[in-house]
């Protein structure tokens, strides 16, 4: 089951989980698109996923 990804706006720091308040930073993940790779950030603790614009041309 594919959650929805909720895109944030990168300011000075992505640590502290914008839904659920937590504060010690994500794991991370990489999706395949058609020209790039997203990397994506899932919070520990409520496992939401967050796109901040961060992006890969290949690996
Ligand atoms: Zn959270």
């Amino acid at each position: 089951m594919q959650k929805s990804i909720k895109e944030i706006t990168f300011e000075e720091e992505f640590r502290i989980c914008p839904v659920c308040g937590y504060q010690d930073g994500f794991h991370s993940m990489l999706k395949q698109e058609k020209d790039h790779i997203k990397w994506l950030f899932i919070c520990p603790s409520c496992h939401e996923i967050f796109d901040i614009g961060h992006r890969l041309d290949r690996l």
